[in-house]
């Protein structure tokens, strides 16, 4: 079953996001991991794509192979195309196939300063439409609440998210965010524009001050000034941060369940004790 489909017999679905283990340590780090996340049972789990990842291009095929035979968990294989050509795309979805991944969340990819981009593929859109016709895949998409950084503004980045819809996208899973009245506003826009489909919102709990700076520095969300209290109040404190981290991300949970969101995407950092107090806090609001 595609993970779109899950939207319509869940009434919440909750799912967690892995990256493959850095360059320097093994693959078989991530098994440890997967084990303690299957425990909590996620709806899915995705894994990113991308540079810094040991394996070079195939080690998410290989992990989200092994999520779905070793641990009986539906995977998203995360797939960029900006610096790819069609016949690198293809060699990918091959080895997918080979995998038994069935969903992919198809990307752009950050355009890295100083790297030409290649032509195949402009936007994710192309990609989405590309394994489309292809065929043998569900497809899910990214979406920014505040406005991808690129964008001029939110509703003209609305506008090139309907088209990523209407070229294949089945269900989208947003940028993180630290105040949930922005993704209120996004939804409504998006849904005001004609997107219908399932939109999860993407969570990341703060667990350490110099993971804040680099973040914000990447995607440019807001902080709230709730939030920011809780950063310059427990920066020296390493333990604090991370339990005020953890607390702030059940808090906007349990607000975003509360007003019918569709589905709650964890992004783990590779840190089960994390997902695991996240995920218990939480577990009753899942089915209610
Ligand atoms: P797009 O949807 O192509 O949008 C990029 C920009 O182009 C936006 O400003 C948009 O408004 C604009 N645009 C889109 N279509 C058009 C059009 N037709 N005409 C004009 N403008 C247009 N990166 C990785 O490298 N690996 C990962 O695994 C990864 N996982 C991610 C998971 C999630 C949930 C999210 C939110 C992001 C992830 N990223 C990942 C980061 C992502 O690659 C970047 O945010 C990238 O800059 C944009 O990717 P996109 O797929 O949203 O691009």
């Amino acid at each position: 079953m595609s993970i779109a489909k899950l939207f319509a017999q869940k009434n919440v679905v909750f799912s967690f996001e892995i990256f493959p283990p850095k360059r320097d340590s093994s693959i078989h780090t991530i098994w440890s991991t997967l084990e303690e996340l299957r425990d909590l049972r996620p709806d899915f789990i995705s894994v990113t794509y991308g540079a810094g990842g040991s394996g070079g291009r195939s080690v998410t095929a290989q992990i989200a192979g092994a999520i779905r035979q070793r641990y009986g968990i539906p995977p998203l294989a995360h797939l960029t195309c900006v610096n790819s050509t069609r016949q690198e795309v293809e060699e990918s979805l091959r080895q997918l196939r080979e995998e038994g991944v069935e969903d992919i969340l198809a990307l752009r990819g950050d355009l890295v300063p100083g790297v030409t981009p290649k032509t195949d593929f402009t936007y994710a859109s192309d990609l989405v439409d590309f394994i489309r016709r292809q065929g043998g895949f569900s497809l899910s998409g990214a979406c920014y609440p505040e406005g991808h950084t690129q964008a001029p503004d939110l509703d003209t980045d609305i506008q090139n998210l309907r088209r990523k819809v209407e070229a294949g996208a089945e269900h989208l899973i947003s940028q993180l965010f630290f105040d949930n009245d922005s993704f209120y506003r996004f939804a409504e826009k998006a849904r005001a524009a004609g997107i219908s489909v399932p939109i999860e919102a993407g969570i990341m709990p703060v667990v350490n001050a110099k993971q804040i700076l680099r973040m914000v520095s990447l995607c440019g969300a807001s902080l709230p000034p709730k939030f920011t209290r809780m950063i310059s109040r427990y920066e020296q404190n390493p333990a604090a941060l991370r339990d005020a981290g953890i607390a702030y991300a059940i808090d906007q949970i349990v607000d975003l369940l509360a007003q019918g969101v569709e589905g709650i995407h964890l992004y783990t950092m590779n840190d089960p004790d994390v997902a695991r107090r996240i995920s218990q806090a939480v577990e009753n609001l899942r089915e209610g």
